[in-house]
């Protein structure tokens, strides 16, 4: 599940674009971020924007408290982040009003606090060989590309402390080695690499710095109304790339499920995780979501149903640090046992829990593979409920939601990870 944290976004932030619209102030152990964060959904993937420099622009780039900007995208859970921002041109073919994509990053900055290693005794050396992430920069351009925008698909960007834009001196050098100019890239990038976050820039060209004798020197009143003129292209591309990140997220794992035709009877798609079990990776990125879900909830068990739910509810107990709960098929548990029937397609079945397993109070996170009428899952969390358990959520790698089993399971909330339409 993927949730986009945009830095900047000037635009953005309007709550006809924006739906769930809702502003939360947060702290971070380093401090403020510049702004509330603006959370909602844009086409229903979750967002959160902050304002770089602040609500007002009240902030200058030396003085943006990066570390806390970047930390609180980390605290509410974003997986990806887009930053926008205006930059000066250094090549004759960077139009002003042009997109422009980064690659690389040359940092000229002086002031600012740069990663969040500097403790004593905590040494790391963050590789930055590629730092901004070159899938999300990819996404961009097609979008870009698409709308029939003019854009670069390369620069190298050199950041400068500021606040004031360089001399023509400085403007000759820097064009030796960089094709753009700007204030705030880094440490914003880096410090999202050390969280690692993949991060992708999109800068507009607002300006020829000050190394072009017929052109007027850069000021801010010319980077700011070439930014009026342009904000709406970055807007454009960022509401339709969002949804695309996201569907592509959800292809990772949905690709990675077999599905086999008539299986165990005629009728049936049998959406098959093992091929997902098999994949590393995809198995990595399953776990890390349910974690990344559950981790700040307080789960005191986690409780999988037979079979394949054991198997997800065993590794991620495991990274909670917290106890497992089988419930399974009657007459498969040894001790003492209480039980639960439930409806099946044709006829009923039973599955049961150990009466000791779960006490009073005790917060459950519920987990199967897959959700489909939603039968086995409400047995499961009325057992858990008999023994007093509390159900944090129910949740699930797939969802099968033309058999409208999140019905069944009002009032508990639900969870998935993907959903398969076309069923049965
Ligand atoms: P239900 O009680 O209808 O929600 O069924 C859920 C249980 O049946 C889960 O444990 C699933 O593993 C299994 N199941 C039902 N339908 C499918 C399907 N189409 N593909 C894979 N597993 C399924």
């Amino acid at each position: 599940m993927v949730k986009i944290g945009v830095i900047g976004g000037s635009g953005l932030d309007d709550p006809k674009i924006i739906t769930d619209f809702k502003e939360k102030k947060v702290n971070t152990p380093y401090g403020w971020p510049s702004s509330v964060l603006t959370l909602g959904k844009i086409h229903g993937v979750e967002v959160v924007i902050i304002a770089r420099h602040g609500k007002k622009h009240e902030i200058n780039p030396t003085k943006v408290n990066y570390q806390a900007n970047i930390y609180a995208l980390k605290q509410e859970g974003c997986t990806h982040i887009l930053a926008t921002s205006a930059v000066g041109s250094l090549k004759q073919e960077i139009e002003p009003g042009d997109l422009v994509f980064p690659d690389q990053f040359i940092d000229f900055t002086r002031f600012r606090k740069n990663t969040y290693f500097d403790k004593y005794g905590d040494v790391q050396h963050v590789g930055m060989a590629e730092p901004f992430s070159s899938e999300l920069r990819k996404m961009m351009m097609e979008e870009c590309e698409q709308l029939k925008y003019k854009f670069h698909k390369k620069a190298t960007i050199v950041i400068i402390e500021g606040p004031r834009f360089s001399t023509k001196a400085e403007s000759f050098m820097f064009k030796n080695f960089a094709d753009i100019i700007g204030m705030t890239t880094f440490p914003e990038i880096a410090l999202a690499n050390e969280l690692e976050i993949p991060y992708a820039s999109i800068v507009m060209s607002t300006d020829y710095d000050c190394w072009k004798d017929d052109e007027e020197p850069v000021s801010f009143e010319m980077v700011l109304s070439r930014m009026k003129d342009n904000v709406e292209k970055v807007k454009q591309i960022l509401i339709r790339v969002i949804p695309k990140i996201a569907k592509k997220d959800e292809d990772f794992i949905k690709n990675k499920i077999r599905t086999i035709p008539n299986f165990p009877k005629p009728g049936i798609m049998f959406r098959d995780i093992t091929t997902l079990l098999l994949d590393s990776q995809g198995m990595k990125k399953t776990v890390e979501i349910f974690y990344n879900r559950y981790k700040d909830k307080k789960i005191d068990i986690v409780a999988g149903i037979e079979s394949r739910g054991f198997i997800i509810a065993g590794i991620l107990a495991d990274k909670l640090n917290v106890g497992m709960v089988p419930i399974r098929k009657k007459g498969k548990l040894p001790h003492d046992t209480i039980r639960q029937d439930y409806a099946l397609e044709y006829g009923m079945d039973t599955i049961e829990i150990h009466s000791d397993a779960i006490q009073p109070g005790n917060n459950v996170l519920l987990i199967d593979d897959l959700i489909a009428t939603g039968g086995t899952a409400r047995a499961a969390a009325q057992l858990i409920e008999k023994l007093g358990g509390k159900i944090e959520e129910i949740s699930f790698i797939v969802e099968l939601p033309d058999l409208l089993g999140r019905e069944k399971l009002k009032p508990w909330p639900v969870f998935s990870i993907i959903n398969f339409e076309e069923n049965r």
